[in-house]
């Protein structure tokens, strides 16, 4: 059932990576896009290209009747999701199954069970995994949930269990709150993702973001290849993310990686996926999965060797994993920069013409982009327009290179984040490797 011919259903820079990794296998690619995108690069390089709407997200990128239809029209035997859009909707995964379309992801009811993030915390506790203290289930009842805060110990975090993209969540400093940010938080969650439902966990002071990437091949193998520290965030959104993280020694790596790749396999885990803790005073507590390839894959590809995609491409086409654990190396250290089209400091988007670009290159230095002169970025979709992913034999040799790398990024006509990176790289917190996911909110404070 040799996978031959794949539709992405994905736009910009995670487009154009699946597409690289399918023509390395010899696989054809039919890129769908709205018609903001017609331009983009990944439809020129594709071997076929399908319009499949209008410019909001919605209408083209979310639709997916057009998406199928794309598919049999140009006869696609799978479809890969990328990151964002539709790669975590349990449903559409089985629409495209029920199609006879090879879906290049988990099983739907893995998707599902890990998209509700209570469903996600009871399952990864009942695999082993360590949690953060807080509210078994949902929370509607007043008097319970104040009963909840008060064991797990204020402040505590209001979330909302259909979130995501680090929205739906409100920190509630003592009982006075509980409340009021209850009903807030349901209301907002109700509107952004059409469920209402929230739960309460112990609001961690001061921890890191550490996530394991792990692959399962569907019938109870399981590997980890490592975590990536994504601690550097702004509102709950990762801004950089390196790999291996400062603070984890190999023999914690293993001891972890070990606890979720045996979650994995017990599961019956099928493809790519990440298992999100935050980490404090040398303790993990697990607070989501993402079912899908992460924006911050391509650390763990610098530091393993391993190209995740074509993974994910080989698990789907029913083969088995490429890699035994025993085998699994982590060379070197490796950090992405996620460049947005946006002023470094206000955040303020910054679409249009890019007049000029000049990739960095040279060793070690990998640019993820669809960009090129003369491109115009869409204002319609999120502002990331590249990734700068540097290795080197040591953090600090890393550091060094992407302080080089950066100064040689050329993006004109429009502000990017490249000054902020910049800016970190000769921070002494970041270059000793002390951060946490308050630093750099507090950090930007301070220049403010
Ligand atoms: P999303 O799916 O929206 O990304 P997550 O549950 O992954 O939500 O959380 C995103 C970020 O929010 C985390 O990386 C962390 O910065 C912060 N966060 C989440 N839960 C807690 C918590 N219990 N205590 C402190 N910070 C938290």
């Amino acid at each position: 059932m040799a996978i031959s011919r794949i539709l992405i259903a994905n736009r910009g820079e995670i487009a154009l990576r699946i597409h690289r990794a399918a023509h390395e296998m010899g696989i054809e690619t039919i890129a769908v896009h709205s018609t903001a995108d017609a331009d983009a690069m990944h439809v020129r390089l594709a071997d076929h290209a399908v319009c499949i709407g209008p410019p909001a997200a919605r209408d083209s990128y979310l639709n997916t009747a057009a998406i199928i239809s794309a598919a049999e029209i140009a006869h696609a035997d799978a479809i890969h999701p990328g990151y964002g859009f539709l790669s975590e909707n349990a449903q559409f995964a089985e629409i495209v199954e029920a199609h006879g379309i090879t879906w290049i992801g988990p099983k739907p009811e893995h998707i599902r069970t890990m998209g509700d993030k209570i469903e996600a915390k009871r399952t990864a506790g009942a695999l082993g995994l360590p949690l953060v203290p807080g509210s078994d289930g949902a929370v509607s009842d007043i008097a319970e949930a104040r009963a909840i805060a008060e064991a797990a110990g204020y402040p505590v975090i209001i979330k909302a269990a259909s979130g995501g993209g680090g929205r739906g969540m409100k920190v509630c400093n003592g009982p006075d709150e509980l409340e009021t940010l209850i009903a807030q938080a349901g209301s907002e969650a109700k509107a952004a993702f059409g469920d209402a439902t929230v739960y309460i966990e112990k609001y961690l002071g001061n921890p890191r973001h550490i996530e394991f990437q792990v692959f399962g091949d569907g019938n109870g193998e399981a590997i980890h290849l490592g975590e990536r520290d994504c601690s550097l965030q702004r509102r709950h959104q990762k801004v950089l993310e390196e790999a291996p993280s400062p603070v984890i020694s190999p023999e914690e790596r293993d001891r972890m990686g070990g606890i979720v790749a045996k979650a994995m396999a017990d599961m019956g885990y099928r493809g790519a996926g990440t298992i999100e803790f935050l980490w404090e005073n040398g303790e993990f507590y697990f607070i989501e999965m993402n079912t899908r390839l992460q924006v911050e894959h391509p650390v763990t590809e610098a530091i393993t060797g391993m190209d995740l995609v074509r993974e994910q491409i080989r698990i789907a086409d029913g083969k088995p994993l490429s890699v035994r654990q025993e085998d699994i190396e982590f060379n070197g250290h490796a950090i992405e920069c996620r460049i947005n089209a946006e002023d470094p400091w206000t955040f303020a988007p910054s679409p249009g013409l890019v007049s000029s670009y000049h990739a960095a290159g040279g060793m070690n230095v990998r640019v993820d982009s669809g960009l090129y002169a003369g491109y115009k970025i869409p204002p319609y979709y999120d502002s990331m327009i590249a990734k700068l992913i540097v290795k080197g034999r040591t953090r600090e040799g890393c550091i060094m290179r992407l302080k080089r790398a950066l100064e040689e990024m050329v993006i004109g006509g429009v502000k990017t984040s490249i000054p902020l990176h910049q800016a970190l790289m000769s921070e002494p917190d970041f270059i000793h490797g002390d951060y946490t996911i308050k630093w750099l909110e507090e950090w930007l404070a301070k220049r403010a």
